[in-house]
């Protein structure tokens, strides 16, 4: 199974506060050639390039972040959920700074950005990468699974001991909705109860009522929301960020609980070990074909 490699039309911008650093960059995304595959390029430091691969990404506490060397960009989820939302498998991401801007807190600016610049077929296909028997993470009562399928499902549940929270589970399937209207305006929250202990920790420094959903013990400050089960709708927004990090599009029905970035993260990593497992026994099955160069 194969789909269409795409990039955008022209090059456009965004600018804004890094939701954990607090320091503003500008992203400008840049048509790439087919095969290049989604790249970060560090524009302040040389044009440093960093694949928006597993390999590359190096923490997941409250965010995805992506390095080479010593060079990192961080919180990459929400942009790189739009760009695989978007069908894009190969585009440059010029940033000037050390951390992706979280707008509103969903990837609804960076939907709209995309669509400012026009998405193009590249001539060229991507082997989806479908998976041949069930893989599992669990962590207590954390889980993400995946089982075989020919599209992409992805069902997510959560459980929260908060008033406005408490269960909810999403279904959302990439082939009958819609990615735009269902997950990409779903936005990051946060506690006020976290706010003291992540600051100390250096996080959140960018953070307010305008990019994230936020709560105290008993209600939402800032509402309305724009779904009432918005949260859950995120972290699906989340995990389709942190899957694009296999590098292309993956089919199977995932089942997640309670997970998190970091959950998410050794996910992938199985995931992708699996596959080169697989792929590995592949060529060995494969016949010579007559005037081979072997
Ligand atoms: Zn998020």
């Amino acid at each position: 199974m194969f789909v269409q490699r795409k990039t955008i039309n022209s090059k456009v911008s965004i600018s804004g506060i890094g939701l954990h650093s607090g320091v503003y960059t500008r992203v400008e995304l840049r048509p790439a050639v087919a095969g290049s595959g989604v790249t970060f390029v560090r524009a302040d430091l040389h044009g440093l390039r960093i694949p928006a691969l597993q390999a590359s990404t190096t923490a997941f506490d409250y965010a995805t972040t992506v390095s080479k060397d010593d060079v990192s960009v961080g919180t990459v989820e929400h942009l790189l959920a739009a760009i695989a939302g978007s069908g894009i498998t190969d585009v440059d991401i010029h940033i000037d700074g050390p951390e992706v801007p979280i707008v509103d807190g969903s990837a609804l600016p960076f939907m709209h950005l995309i669509d400012a610049a026009g998405v193009r077929a590249l001539g060229a296909e991507v082997p989806v990468l479908r998976i041949t028997e069930p893989i599992e993470i669990t962590d207590g009562q954390k889980s993400i699974r995946i089982v075989p399928s020919n599209r992409l499902v992805i069902k997510y549940k959560i459980d929260f001991d908060h008033p406005v929270i408490g269960r909810q589970i999403v279904h959302f399937d990439f082939q009958h909705d819609s990615f735009l209207r269902k997950i990409a305006p779903a936005r990051t929250f946060g506690f006020v109860r976290d706010v003291e202990q992540m600051r100390a920790a250096g996080l959140a420094r960018g953070g307010s009522v305008e990019n994230a959903i936020v709560l105290d013990d008993r209600r939402v400050i800032n509402g309305p929301l724009r779904f009432r089960d918005e949260f859950v709708r995120h972290k699906i927004l989340d995990l389709i960020g942190d899957l694009a990090l296999i590098g292309r599009p993956i089919a199977g029905e995932i089942t997640a609980q309670r997970a998190g970035h970091a959950l998410h993260a050794r996910f992938v990593e199985k995931i992708i070990a699996a596959a080169e497992a697989q792929e590995e026994i592949q060529p060995r099955l494969l016949a010579q074909p007559a005037g081979s160069f072997a």
